[in-house]
């Protein structure tokens, strides 16, 4: 069974980059009836905050993310980690290093100035226990000094190092403390990860971990180390570009499965679909179409797949999208007749809207009460000339039976008397109705509205 897992540290907000590699372990793993998992990677304590690790859960579950099993702390196995460190003392994998910060310091710069490598090599790897000192040790990995160790990467493909350029990491520190690379391989290893597949800023770690996995006798997981993000000029992915916490796409109203098309395609690719649903993503992805350069983040791609999958979404998700959007960031819920007025309109907003608020200025005509507020240009719109076509246009709307090809032709019947075009009626009667530049069609919103209200609009715009 597959099982991957997200192991992000919790210093920040879960930014573009983790919520993509946590969307593609999700993918591998859903995709293949396996698990995913979740680890907070707490262990720096001086960094790592609640609120991060909140801002991650949230982040995770507005994306629908959902993981398996309980939200692992890597600090809370702290005592698991030494005992492994322990256990490769024992088994002769690791040795007790007595060298202070001074005496390494001191090796580098006698290395460097005899132009040898500056890795440190500790006196103490492979020293008589009986000439230990009472003083404080760390324990160092026994890394093999020949021959090389290779990461058969799924995206990287064959990565060699050389072991002489691999030091004996420091696996517990001299308070008792594991470091971060020993507490990753035990961690992986204890919850049964099969695949880790994460940023390629973790490559060079790989190769360190595997010595680890080896010293243990553990099954090496498959790595997959995918490319980080750039921005759409290739450069270090900057806030301008995109960098931002997820949590500031939920706030511009970027809807969820249209960010998970969008994340998914950063760095994937499945011939030349671009806007696909989950479920093709679930049946679709694998390490075959990850990209071995890095993806580009670019908004307008964003917003155009957003724009399709809005358009592709039934009205009974696209309202709780929007009930979503308005709690989250903190709008009044909707109200009983907001609702339903959504949902009668909703197929008239969908086209051409990005987001989720471009949907909700596009709605205003259903989810705003009579008398409406009309908007400055909205205003200018009704000038006397405009106001005497609409007063004409109210009765013959009165009497006119309500469905589309009627009002059609009822407007364009006064636009024809009074020598003017159709956009000269359609302009006022927009404001009239809607009170916004932005709306459906007048006739989508006559229809949706009803006849009632629409006298009762154009009344209050010409009174
Ligand atoms: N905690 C690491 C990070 O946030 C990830 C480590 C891993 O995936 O192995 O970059």
């Amino acid at each position: 069974q597959v099982v991957t897992r997200f192991a992000p540290s919790p210093t920040g907000y879960l930014h573009i980059g983790g919520a993509r590699t946590a969307l593609f372990n999700w993918l591998y793993a859903r995709g293949r009836g396996g698990k995913f998992l979740l680890r907070i990677e707490d262990t720096d304590r001086a960094r790592s905050t609640p609120e991060a690790t909140q801002a991650i859960l949230d982040g995770m579950s507005w994306l629908r993310l959902d993981h398996d099993g309980d939200v692992i702390s890597q600090f809370e196995r702290a005592n698991r980690h030494a005992e492994v460190a322990h256990q490769m003392l024992d088994a002769g994998h690791a040795y007790k290093c007595f060298s202070t910060q001074e005496e390494i310091a001191a090796f580098r710069e006698q290395a460097r100035a005899e132009g040898r490598s500056t890795l440190f090599q500790s006196p103490w790897r492979d020293a008589d226990p009986s000439t230990f000192p009472d003083a404080p040790y760390v324990i160092r990995l026994k890394a093999p000094r020949d021959g090389e160790t290779v990461i058969e990467d799924q995206v990287q493909g064959a990565v060699t190092w050389k072991n002489d350029q691999l030091d004996d990491m420091i696996c517990l520190r001299s308070d008792g403390t594991p470091t971060y690379m020993l507490a990753v391989v035990v961690d992986d290893h204890d919850m049964g990860v099969t695949h880790v597949i994460r940023g390629d800023d973790h490559l060079a770690n790989a190769a360190r971990q595997i010595l680890v996995y080896n010293a243990m006798g553990w099954d090496v997981p498959v790595f997959a180390h995918i490319p980080l993000i750039h921005g759409p000029d290739g450069k270090k992915l900057s806030k301008r570009h995109g960098a931002l916490g997820v949590e500031e796409y939920r706030a511009m109203g970027y809807p969820v499965e249209g960010m998970r098309n969008y994340l998914t395609r950063l760095g994937w690719s499945h011939g030349d679909d671009e806007v696909f649903t989950t479920e093709q993503a679930l049946e679709w992805f694998g390490f075959d179409g990850i990209g071995k350069s890095p993806a580009r983040f670019d908004f307008k791609k964003l917003e155009n797949i957003c724009g399709q999958h809005i358009a592709m979404t039934d009205d009974a998700a696209l309202l709780a999208e929007i009930e979503d959007f308005l709690s989250a960031t903190g709008q009044p819920k909707l109200t009983g007749g907001q609702q339903e007025g959504l949902s009668r309109a909703m197929y008239c907003l969908k086209d051409r809207a990005k987001t989720i608020p471009q949907l909700i200025e596009k709605a205003y005509f259903v989810l705003a009460d009579r008398p409406l507020e009309l908007d400055e240009k909205s205003s200018k719109a009704i000038d006397d000339v405009s106001c005497s076509i609409l007063i004409e246009l109210t009765p013959q709307l009165q009497n006119a039976s309500w469905e589309r090809e009627t009002l059609e032709a009822v407007v364009a019947d006064v636009a024809e008397r009074n020598g003017t075009k159709l956009g000269k009626v359609a302009q006022p009667l927009r404001a009239a109705l809607a009170g916004r530049a932005v709306s459906p069609s007048v006739f989508d919103m006559m229809l949706v509205i009803g006849r009632d209200e629409t006298i009762a609009r154009l009344t209050d715009a010409t009174s």
